[in-house]
C-alpha cells in the first residue's frame, strides 16, 4: 500500500475546501456525475476508433445511497484509472498563487472550482472520506482502491474489482445528512442532469400495486439523453420543439415562436430559445433561460450571456465553450461570451424578420402577445431597434396591423398639422375613451391603441425616432384642437359673460376625487359636444412616468389630476344657458357688477398713487382705505357667485351637460352617479 501526500505546491487544498466553499455545496454531485459521463463517453471514443475492442455492454452511470453506511456513491463503466492515473489525474493539483485566488472569490464557489479544476474535489465538500474503487479499460491494469480523509494524506492499493470502471463512494460528514435523502438527490439530479447524454440511474422504477408504491425491476433513468437541441432543426417539426418545451416548463402555456440555434464557428453553441406566451410575471421569474455546457446544467443565470431584454425568453443554450464552473466575473470578462449574446441577438432579429416576411398574417395574429418582447428589445438596445423597425407592428382601434412605414402613408394626407407635423393619434383605453375615439373617427383620423405595459415609453421613443411627429393622445383636446389644422377662432364672449359662465359651472360640478377642473371655453362646430372633459398631454405623461419612476419625478405624482371642463359656446344649449342666465339675472346681478367695478377702479386708482412710495410713506388712513375696498372686493364677488350659483343650482340643463361630460369620462362614480341618473328621469 502506497502512502503519500496530496501535491499541494503552496497550500492545503482541504482548509480552502471546506472552510470557504461553503455556499453551493450541491454542486458536488453534478461534478461527479459529469466526471463519470465523461469516463463513459472516452470509451465510446475510444471504441469507435478501434483503440478498445473489449465489450461496451451496458453504459450507464449509477448513483446509489446506503443510509446504513451514509455513503453515497456514483458509479459508471467507463475508462478507469490505472494507478499512474490516480497519481496524475488526483494526486498531483496545481495551486499556484492559491491563497491570493481564494481571498479574492471566497465566496464565489463556482470560480474556485473552475479555476483548480477540483471538480472531484468538491466531494470534500459534504464528506468527511472518500473513496475511489477503479478499474481501468487498459489490458493488464490492476485495480485500485484510493482512500482519503480530507486532509493532504491519502492511501493508494491494489484491490479487485470485478467490472470496469469506476466507483466514487462519499462517506458524507454529519453537517451534509440531507445529501443522503432520495428526495434531495433526486430534485439535484433533476436539476443538474436532466439531459446529460448518457443515461443516469437512480434506483428503480416504481409504480403502485395494492395501494403500495412498490419497486420495480427497471431503472429509474432520470435523464433525458437526447434531448431536442442537440438534434438537426432539419429532423424536427414543430410539434417536437413545441414538446420540448413542456417538458422544460410543463405548467406554461405553449410558445408563440421558438428559435434553434445552432453555431460552430467562431464558437460552439446549441440551443432552442422560444417566445413564451405570458400569462403573469411570476411565469417571468421561474422560467428562465437555463445555460448547458455539454449537456451539464450549469446555471440559469444567463444575464451576462444573453442580452438584458432577451432573458425574458425561455428555452436552453448549451455551449462547450462556457465552462462548468462559470462565476460572475469570467463571464463579464470573456469576449467568446459577448460573441454568443452578439449572436442570438442578431439570429432572434432574423428569425423574426423571417416570420414577418414569410407569414404576415401569423405574425399579426401573436403580435399582441409577441410585442413586449419586441418593444422591450427596442427600448434597451439600438441594434435591435435598427432591425425591429421593419417588423414591429402599430396596432389601431379597428385591429388593423401597420408597420411604422405603413402608418406613416395611412395618416400623412389627414392628419398634419398647420405647422406640417404629423399627429399620431392614440388611445390607452378603447373603452374609457370610447366618445372621443368616435369624435376623432368621424372627422377620419385615425387612433392607435397603446395599452400595453411598455407603450408609455414606446410613445416616448417613436417620438424621439421619426420625423416632425407627435403622439397626442385622443382625449387631451378637444377633436378640433387635436390637430391644429389653422388658427381657430376665438371665443366671442364678454368678461362678464365669461365669468358668468365659469361660476355657473363650476358651482355645479360634482367632487371628483383627486381631480381639478378648470372650466374654458372654444368655439367649435355646432354638431359638435356642448361640454367636453380633457385632460393635458404634458401633465399626463408627467404624472405616468412619475408613477412608473418614482423618485425625482415624484412631485408631478403627488399633484392632483387636473382637467379642462370646456364649454362649446357655438353650441345651441351654451348659447342658451347664457341667454337664460342673463334674461333671468340681468336685473340683479347688474347692479353688483357695476358696483364692483367702481370698487376696482377705485382699488386701482388708489394702488397707482402709491406705486413710487414707500410703505412708510403711505398715510395709515389710505392703508386702511385699500383694506376696506378689498373685503368690499371679496363681499360684492362672494355676492355675485351667490346669486349665480343659486341661479345654477336650479337649472337641471347645467348639471345634466356637466355630468355627461364626466360621464364620457368614465368620472361619474356613485352618488353623483345616483343623482344623474334621477335628474335624467325626471327631464323625461
Ligand atoms: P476535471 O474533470 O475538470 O478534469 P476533476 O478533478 O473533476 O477535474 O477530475 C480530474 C481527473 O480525474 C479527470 O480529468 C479524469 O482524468 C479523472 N477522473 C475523475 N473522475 C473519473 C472517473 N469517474 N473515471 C475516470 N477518470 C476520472
Amino acid at each position: 500500500m502506497a502512502k503519500g501526500n496530496i501535491g499541494v505546491t503552496s497550500a492545503n487544498i482541504f482548509p480552502v475546501i471546506k472552510k470557504f466553499l461553503y455556499s453551493d455545496h450541491e454542486i458536488f454531485l453534478r461534478e461527479l456525475v459529469s466526471n463519470a459521463v465523461d469516463a463513459t463517453q472516452k470509451l465510446k471514443t475510444l471504441a469507435s476508433v478501434g483503440e478498445f475492442k473489449g465489450e461496451l455492454g451496458e453504459l450507464k452511470v449509477y448513483i446509489s445511497i446506503d443510509k446504513k453506511k451514509k455513503t453515497l456513491t456514483v458509479s459508471d463503466r467507463g475508462i478507469g484509472m490505472t494507478a499512474d492515473e490516480i497519481e496524475k489525474y488526483i494526486n498531483q493539483i496545481a495551486l499556484s498563487s492559491a491563497e491570493e485566488f481564494v481571498e479574492k472569490y471566497k465566496n464565489d464557489a463556482q470560480a474556485i472550482i473552475g479555476h483548480f479544476g477540483l471538480g472531484f474535489y468538491s466531494s470534500f465538500m459534504v464528506s468527511k472520506k472518500v473513496e475511489i474503487f477503479t478499474q481501468s479499460y487498459k489490458d493488464n491494469s490492476v485495480a485500485q482502491h484510493w482512500s482519503c480523509k480530507g486532509d493532504p494524506e491519502y492511501t493508494l492499493e491494489d484491490t479487485i474489482k470485478s467490472d470496469r470502471g469506476t466507483d466514487i463512494v462519499l462517506h458524507i460528514d454529519d453537517e451534509n445528512k440531507e445529501f443522503l435523502e432520495e428526495s434531495k438527490i433526486s430534485e439535484l439530479l433533476k436539476k443538474y442532469c436532466k439531459f446529460l447524454p448518457v443515461e443516469i440511474v437512480f434506483g428503480k422504477k416504481k409504480e403502485w400495486k395494492d395501494g403500495k408504491e412498490v419497486e420495480t425491476e427497471e431503472d429509474n433513468v432520470i435523464n433525458n439523453t437526447t434531448p431536442t437541441w442537440t438534434k438537426k432543426p432539419a429532423d424536427l417539426k414543430e410539434e417536437d420543439y413545441t414538446e420540448f418545451y413542456r417538458e422544460l416548463y410543463p405548467y406554461s402555456e405553449d410558445p408563440l415562436f421558438n428559435i434553434h440555434l445552432n453555431v460552430d464557428y467562431p464558437f460552439n453553441l446549441t440551443g432552442i430559445l422560444y417566445f413564451p406566451k405570458i400569462k403573469n410575471s411570476i411565469e417571468l421569474q421561474r422560467n428562465k433561460i437555463q445555460l448547458y455546457s455539454n449537456q451539464v446544467f450549469v446555471t440559469d443565470h444567463v444575464e451576462n450571456i444573453v442580452p438584458e431584454y432577451l432573458t425574458l425568453l425561455h428555452g436552453v443554450i448549451d455551449s462547450p465553450d462556457i465552462p462548468l464552473n462559470v462565476s460572475r466575473s469570467y463571464l463579464q470578462s470573456d469576449s467568446n461570451v459577448k460573441k454568443i449574446s452578439n449572436h442570438i441577438t442578431k439570429k432572434v432579429a432574423d428569425r423574426l424578420v423571417e416570420i414577418f416576411k414569410n407569414d404576415r398574417n401569423q405574425f399579426e395574429e401573436k403580435w399582441d402577445d409577441l410585442k413586449i418582447f419586441i418593444q422591450y428589445g427596442m427600448l434597451s438596445e439600438e441594434k435591435f431597434y435598427e432591425k425591429a423597425e421593419k417588423f414591429a407592428l402599430l396596432k389601431n382601434i379597428d385591429g388593423k396591423y401597420f408597420t411604422f412605414d405603413e402608418y406613416k402613408d395611412h395618416v400623412k394626407e389627414n392628419q398634419k398639422d398647420k405647422n406640417g407635423d404629423l399627429i399620431y393619434l392614440y388611445s390607452t383605453n378603447k373603452e374609457e375613451q370610447y366618445s372621443y375615439i368616435q369624435n376623432a373617427k368621424d372627422k377620419g383620423y385615425d387612433v392607435l391603441i397603446m395599452d400595453g405595459q411598455l407603450d408609455v415609453h414606446v410613445v416616448s421613443q417613436l417620438e424621439q425616432k421619426f420625423e416632425k411627429t407627435r403622439f397626442v393622445r385622443v382625449d387631451s383636446d378637444t377633436v378640433e384642437k387635436l390637430i391644429l389644422k389653422e388658427d381657430v377662432s376665438q371665443v366671442s364672449l364678454t368678461d362678464k359673460q365669461r365669468d358668468e359662465m365659469i361660476e355657473i359651472f363650476k358651482s355645479q360640478l360634482p367632487k371628483v376625487e383627486k381631480a381639478e377642473f378648470i372650466v374654458s371655453f372654444e368655439q367649435l362646430s355646432e354638431s359638435s359636444n356642448p361640454v367636453f372633459i380633457t385632460q393635458n398631454e404634458f401633465m399626463r405623461r408627467m404624472k405616468e412616468m412619475s408613477a412608473l419612476q418614482g423618485g425625482m419625478m415624484g412631485f408631478y405624482g403627488e399633484m392632483p389630476d387636473s382637467y379642462n371642463l370646456v364649454l362649446n359656446t357655438s353650441h345651441p344649449l351654451i348659447k342658451q344657458i347664457l341667454e337664460d342666465e342673463e334674461d333671468a339675472l340681468n336685473a340683479s346681478i347688474t347692479p353688483v357688477y357695476d358696483e364692483l367695478s367702481n370698487v376696482e377702479a377705485e382699488q386701482n386708482a388708489l394702488k397707482d398713487s402709491h406705486k413710487d412710495k414707500k410703505s412708510e410713506e403711505i398715510p395709515s388712513e389710505e392703508k386702511a382705505k385699500l383694506d376696506e375696498l378689498a373685503s368690499q372686493i371679496t363681499t360684492l364677488k362672494d355676492k355675485k357667485n351667490v346669486i349665480l350659483s343659486d341661479y345654477a343650482g336650479k337649472n337641471k340643463q347645467v348639471r345634466q351637460l356637466i355630468d355627461l361630460a364626466l360621464l364620457a369620462n368614465n368620472m361619474l362614480k356613485g352618488e353623483s352617479l345616483a343623482n344623474f341618473v334621477k335628474r335624467s328621469i325626471e327631464l323625461m
